[in-house]
């Protein structure tokens, strides 16, 4: 029985792999630079587009190759701008891309992972546990679908803050979407390289964030093989309580988690670590905690992110009140420690992290609740 040929999916591929492929199809090793080009600045689905290559090539990759991007299931604009793609991976399973428009930037949130392992107990990505890592052309797919969709993703100005034309959407990657970026390290690696790279999104280190439960081991990789901005998910001032908030905190306690974050600023692009401390009533959120994490975080530069809980269906959590996080912030802030509160955003999509996906099981109530469907737009111009 003759089988279908396998296509290779050309997102999968950084710079340096796509050259070893284009070498291997018997071509020129650099022609890989304009292929690049042609898929990530210019947003080419297919290869008769390619209008500079050789036909040959051309017929080569089409032939064997495909330009493939996770399709969309739905997607909705908050009244805020955010805008909230779930996207199709396959075998039922769904992600999230979420893009937050400001003024003189845009900032993409990209998923890794369908589910997550480390099961944060609040996180709803967390509760509905590890279904499989994504692929690097899933990851980067993300981006090139916001990229190349053809049709303004949200109201931004036509120039950038410094007068400039403006030439992209997204000017900030972060990888805080649904899964943990460093468990799925292999297919991440590429992803970021690609964002980084002039032939492609060319998004300077500082503009691209990893965000971690606290991977150690994978924090050390990272910075020896492609260091970007990195946040760490801190959530607690001592280990009995990060124990169980953040179940990873058992193999990699505070003190070794720490230390990763004093290695990681030898490299990193920027000279301090972003902990991101979600703000969980009568849990973490006391004047008591707050001194506690001044002490913890004494040997450590670093900015605080205070990220008011964003509730779902039986978490058993609830969100500290305003009054409160500004108390805490304000402790850190005594304390030296630059100190920004996240403003909720979308909370009219549920863009909190993994909600949306929880329900595709139930795809009817997707399709009730988003299916295309956009909720009336204040800040955005279609
Ligand atoms: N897995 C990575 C990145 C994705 S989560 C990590 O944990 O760092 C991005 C951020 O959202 C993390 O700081 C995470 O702890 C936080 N988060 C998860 N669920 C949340 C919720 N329900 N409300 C507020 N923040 C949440
Ligand atoms: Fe995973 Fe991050 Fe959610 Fe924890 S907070 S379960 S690491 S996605």
């Amino acid at each position: 029985m003759a089988h279908a040929p396998v296509l290779v999916n050309l997102l999968d591929l950084d710079a340096a792999a796509l050259a070893a492929y284009v070498e291997s199809l018997g071509e020129k090793p650099f022609r890989a630079r304009q292929v690049l080009r042609w898929i990530h600045r210019r947003g080419a689905r297919d290869f008769d587009a390619m209008s500079d290559l050789a036909k040959s090539l051309r017929a080569q990759l089409a032939e064997h190759a495909q330009i493939a991007a996770p399709g969309v299931l739905s997607d909705v604009t908050a009244t805020d701008g955010t805008r909230k793609w779930l996207l199709d991976v396959g075998l039922g399973n769904a992600i999230e891309t979420v893009f937050i428009p400001e003024t003189d930037r845009g900032t993409l949130c990209i998923s890794t992972q369908a589910g997550c392992a480390v099961n944060c107990v609040f996180c709803s990505t967390g509760r509905q546990g590890f279904n499989r890592n994504l692929t690097t052309a899933e990851i980067i797919g993300q981006l090139w679908m916001v990229e190349h969709s053809g049709e303004p993703v949200a109201a931004r100005p036509a120039t950038e803050a410094d007068g400039s034309p403006r030439v992209r959407t997204v000017s900030n990657v972060v990888l805080m979407g649904m899964g943990e970026p460093l468990q799925n390290y292999d297919a991440v690696l590429p992803a970021l390289r690609l964002m980084l790279d002039d032939n492609a999104y060319g998004l300077s280190r500082r503009r691209v964030t990893v965000s971690t439960s606290g991977m150690v081991p994978l924090m050390d990789r990272l910075a020896a093989d492609c260091p970007v901005a990195l946040a760490v998910s801190l959530h607690a001032s001592n280990d009995a309580l990060r124990d169980t908030l953040v179940p990873l905190n058992r193999k990699y306690p505070l003190r070794e988690l720490l230390a990763a974050c004093r290695r990681y600023l030898r490299t990193a692009p920027r000279d301090f670590i972003t902990f991101e401390y979600v703000m969980l009533d009568g849990i973490n959120d006391s004047d008591q905690h707050a001194a506690e994490l001044v002490a913890l975080v004494a040997d450590v530069p670093c900015k605080f992110n205070l990220i008011p809980f964003n509730p779902f269906p039986q978490s058993g959590f609830k969100r500290s009140s305003t009054e409160r996080i500004r108390t805490f912030a304000q402790h850190l802030a005594d304390a030296g420690i630059v100190t920004t509160t996240r403003r909720t955003r979308g909370d009219d999509i549920d863009a909190a992290c993994g909600q949306l996906a929880g329900d595709i099981r139930d795809r009817t109530r997707v399709s009730e609740r988003t299916g295309r469907k956009v909720i009336p737009l204040t800040a955005s111009a279609h």
